[in-house]
Parts: structure tokens; C-alpha cells; sequence
């Protein structure tokens, strides 16, 4: 089954308003043959100017975080139903830096996951292993159960849609990047984990990214092999070299 890549930046916490609408001009003609599906997450202050400007282009807008409830008293926070409004198709849930320095945890991501598809969101879905877990054998266990953690009344047809990205966290803003064959048996075995819990049609088309370290020079082989659909690109999105990842195969 031949699943489309789709190559996502996560701009973080960089990227002023302005400077974000520098680098969308920046990279719009670089990414506009491209044949993979791309995607800018970008910080919330920066998503209604980023959906304006790449509106009649290729590029969809994707947030880096939402909360649970609809509306409300939660200062700070950002509602499902405003993404949409804005023109957002995408959300990272459960990266590593908001699972480690915000203490989400997998029943809240479960909630982020069931909430942000309630709302017509495409989840890009985030697990990966520590150093330390990696070193003493229990990467494959832990991922596994993190995707059924985050997973928990999600049905079929959405799992087919959504996206898991695989990162492993010592690899994230590290320079150092998991080999090719590390990141195909992490992403075989995530497929693997949806076919048990689903069936092998939705596994065949789940679109899992691999992403830590992804850059132009390491991409290629990473994205060749069967199980990786795609990347999820931190440092390398700020800059040209993202487009240098999405043509990839050029
Ligand atoms: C990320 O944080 O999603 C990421 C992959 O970062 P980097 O590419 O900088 O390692």
C-alpha cells in the first residue's frame, strides 16, 4: 500500500509573527513542486497570519497544542473550535518537550486525541523512548504502550486518518539521529501496534513520521525505508533546508 509522505515542521517556540511570514515567503516557492503533503505547526500567535499567507499554496497549518474543554475559564489556553476557525487542519499532540515540561500524560493526550478528532483536527500523535529506556531494552514495550494509552476510543476510520510521529527524545534538538534501521523497526513496530488494535487495513494506512534530527543530509535514507511515512522536523523547519527535505526525492 503506498501511503503519501508528509513532511511537518514544528517551529516551536520560535518565530515572531513577522518573522514567521518571512520564512513562509521564504520557503514558498522552494515547497510549492513538492509531492509529499507539508505541513507548517506553528506557535498560536503566528497561526492567523501563516494560514493567511499560505492560503492558495500546497502548505496546510498545523498548531502545537490545544486543550480538552470547549471553551471556558482555562486562561492561556486554546480551544479545538478556534483552531478550525482559523483555518487549522493539524495538531501535534504529546510532544516530548509537553509531556516532560508540562507533565501531559497519557490519559490527558487520550482526551487532546478524542477532543481535537471531535473537532475535525488531524492529530500528529507523539511518542518516543528516553536514553536511559532505549539503553535497557524496553523502547519497543513503552512505545506500545503509549499508542494504545493515547489511543483509548479512537475508532478505526480515525486511526486511518490521524498521524503518529515517532521521536525518539534523546534524538530531539540533539544533532544525534537514530539510524535508519532503529527508526523503521520503532515505526514497523507502531504499525504493527495498530493492526492488533484495529486491523491491518487501518495499519496499512496510518501515516507515521519519524522525527529527531531529520535534515536534509540524513533524510533520504530515513524516509526510503517501508514503515516511515514521513518527517517531523524541529531545527530544520526554521530554515531553507526544510524545503531540501520535502523534495527529497528530486
Ligand atoms: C521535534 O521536536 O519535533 C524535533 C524533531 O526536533 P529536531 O528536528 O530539532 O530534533
Amino acid at each position: 500500500m503506498s501511503r503519501r509522505k508528509i513532511i511537518a515542521g514544528n517551529w516551536k517556540m520560535n518565530q515572531t509573527p513577522s518573522q514567521a511570514l518571512e520564512l513562509v515567503e521564504t520557503l514558498k516557492p522552494l515547497v510549492a513542486d513538492a509531492d509529499v503533503d507539508v505541513v507548517y505547526c506553528v506557535p498560536a500567535v503566528d497561526i492567523v497570519p501563516v494560514v493567511e499567507a499560505v492560503k492558495g499554496t500546497n502548505v496546510k497549518v498545523g498548531a502545537e497544542n490545544m486543550y480538552i474543554e470547549e471553551k471556558g475559564a482555562y486562561t492561556g489556553e486554546i480551544a479545538p473550535a478556534m483552531l478550525v476557525d482559523a483555518g487549522v487542519s493539524y495538531v501535534i499532540i504529546g510532544h516530548s518537550e509537553r509531556r516532560d515540561y508540562f507533565k501531559e500524560d497519557d490519559a490527558f493526550l487520550n482526551k487532546k486525541v478524542l477532543k481535537a478528532f471531535e473537532h475535525g483536527l488531524t492529530p500528529i500523535l507523539c511518542c518516543g523512548e528516553s536514553l536511559e529506556q532505549r539503553e535497557s531494552g524496553v523502547t519497543l514495550d513503552w512505545i506500545r504502550l503509549q499508542i494504545k494509552s493515547d489511543l483509548q476510543g479512537v475508532s478505526a476510520d480515525q486511526a486511518a486518518s490521524m498521524v503518529i510521529a515517532y521521536e525518539p527524545i534523546w534524538a530531539i534538538g540533539t544533532g544525534r539521529t537514530a539510524t535508519s534501521d532503529q527508526a523503521e523497526e520503532v515505526c514497523a513496530a507502531i504499525r504493527q501496534t495498530i493492526a492488533e488494535i484495529y486491523d491491518q487495513d487501518t495499519a496499512d494506512k496510518i501515516r507515521i513520521q519519524y522525527g529527531g534530527s531529520m535534515k536534509a543530509a540524513n533524510c533520504k535514507e530515513l524516509l526510503a525505508k517501508p514503515n516511515i511515512d514521513g518527517g517531523l522536523i524541529g531545527g530544520a523547519s526554521l530554515t531553507e533546508e526544510f524545503a531540501s527535505i520535502v523534495n527529497y526525492n528530486k
